[in-house]
């Protein structure tokens, strides 16, 4: 069979082409002049399937897309806690390019904004690191995440920099606040090339699904940053990534995103896929206008709202049934699903109200797709409180998915591959 999906993206692409309004950003000369027809998008799934359709190839440069994931670099390198002294996390609901600094401690307000952004730039690498290896520590991250090496596009550099009153300004701004400490105009030039690497809308639907696949990039399988920063950046992106569209781009579209003002956007959704498309034409608030119309297309055709509630799934106590006589006798209570809290909650409820009837009692893992860290803990302490209850537990767990069953003092748990193991 032949997959449906990249019909889908063929069909998307074709409801938004002839939406010509908007315009491509003037103030750096040479996105002025790209090609406003240009239309592309690329969904890659959390293991890595890529799907694309329109001009896959058109290289654009990344702009403030690179924003993200240069946070992302900066977390993981310096730590959140100097990386939060210097950049807050708050919607500025201004422009892009706004001096958004709060008051009391002229931090930027997030670094999705011009201003945290090039201050995150100078954060990336190790401390003491010259512009030179920041720039590259920068570029090799923005590839692992890709998938492939990235290249600075040096006609959208020359382009940027040599209008970039703005961003000087911010800059030195940021200077005379003590919030960057080193010369602005050497942060805003390093800041300038990072938003001038060239990328594709298969790239960044690959970067976006790294973050996705909590910052492991699904083709290469390499970790580019750990799950914690990952989660720092999503909730970043999902609260500050549209500039002042933020609230309006949550409500409607619900997948945390960020947009380029060369055209490109992407969106992150966790544990599914990344998005990306491309369309040079901006919206007042420098959003892609045909991005924009594709994502809300996405999200209600593939329900991708993060806020949309999943329908209830089966219960996760499958079954509860006595295999056996006397005193060989077991009891196996059977799970299925992925358990979580609510899960687990519902397990201890089942055991509290129902207590085992058999002195051996055993938890049929066979049927569990995965339990989370805290279902995990909260199913090994029904195992250490049942023990002192005079219990013996058996877990029935062939493929591993409660790792480290140890339940902690006083409990004792035997772990099977087979319910045949124990059933005398
Ligand atoms: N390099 C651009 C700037 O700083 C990025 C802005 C954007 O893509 O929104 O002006």
């Amino acid at each position: 069979m032949r997959s449906p999906i990249p019909d889908y993206l063929a069909e998307a692409l074709s409801s938004v082409e002839a939406d010509q309004s908007g315009a491509t950003a003037d103030y750096i000369p040479e996105l002025a002049s790209a090609d406003p027809n240009r239309l592309a998008a690329a969904l890659c799934t959390e293991d890595g399937r890529l799907y694309s359709q329109g001009d896959v190839d058109a290289a654009f440069s990344i702009q403030s897309i690179s924003k993200p994931f240069v946070y992302a670099l900066a977390l993981a390198d310096r730590g959140f806690d100097e990386v939060l002294a210097k950049v807050s996390v708050e919607p500025s609901g201004d422009a892009f390019n706004d001096l958004s600094l709060e008051p009391e401690t002229g931090r930027p307000l997030n670094p999705m904004i011009n201003a945290g952004a090039i201050t995150t730039h100078t954060l990336a690498g190790p401390r003491g690191a010259t512009p030179q290896e920041r720039g590259d520590r920068i570029i090799d991250g923005l590839s692992a995440f890709a998938g492939r090496r990235l290249e600075v596009d040096d006609a959208v550099f020359s382009s940027e920099i040599s209008t970039a009153y703005r961003n000087r300004a911010l800059a030195n701004l940021l200077r005379a606040n003590d919030i960057i400490e080193e010369d602005p105009l050497v942060a805003v030039s390093g800041y300038t090339r990072q938003c001038s690497l060239l990328v594709t809308v298969e790239d960044l639907a690959l970067m976006a699904a790294t973050l996705a696949n909590r910052g492991v990039n699904p083709r290469t399988g390499r970790p580019v940053v750990p799950a914690a920063v990952v989660r720092q950046t999503l909730s970043v992106m999902a609260t500050c990534g549209m500039y002042d569209g933020a609230g309006d781009w949550m409500t409607r579209v619900g997948i945390p995103a960020k947009s380029g003002v060369a055209g490109g956007l992407i969106g992150a959704l966790p544990g599914q896929a990344g998005i990306a498309t491309f369309s040079p034409r901006l919206d007042v608030r420098g959003n892609s206008v045909r991005g924009v119309a594709l994502f809300e297309r996405f999200t209600s055709d593939m329900g991708m709202h993060l806020m949309e509630v999943p329908p209830p799934g089966p219960s996760v106590v499958r079954s509860r049934r006595v295999f056996g006589h006397g005193r060989l006798a077991v009891e196996v209570v059977s799970l299925q699903g992925s358990i979580r809290f609510a899960g687990a909650e519902r397990v201890l409820r089942d055991l509290e109200e129902t207590p085992p009837t058999q002195k051996r009692f055993a938890i049929s893992l066979i049927r569990v797709g995965s339990i989370g860290d805290v279902a995990r803990r909260m199913l090994l302490e029904a195992i250490a409180r049942l023990t002192l209850d005079g219990h013996d537990l058996y877990l029935i767990d062939p493929d591993g998915v409660l790792p480290d069953p140890d339940p902690g003092d006083g409990g004792r748990v035997t772990v099977v591959g087979r319910r045949e193991d124990i059933v005398g």
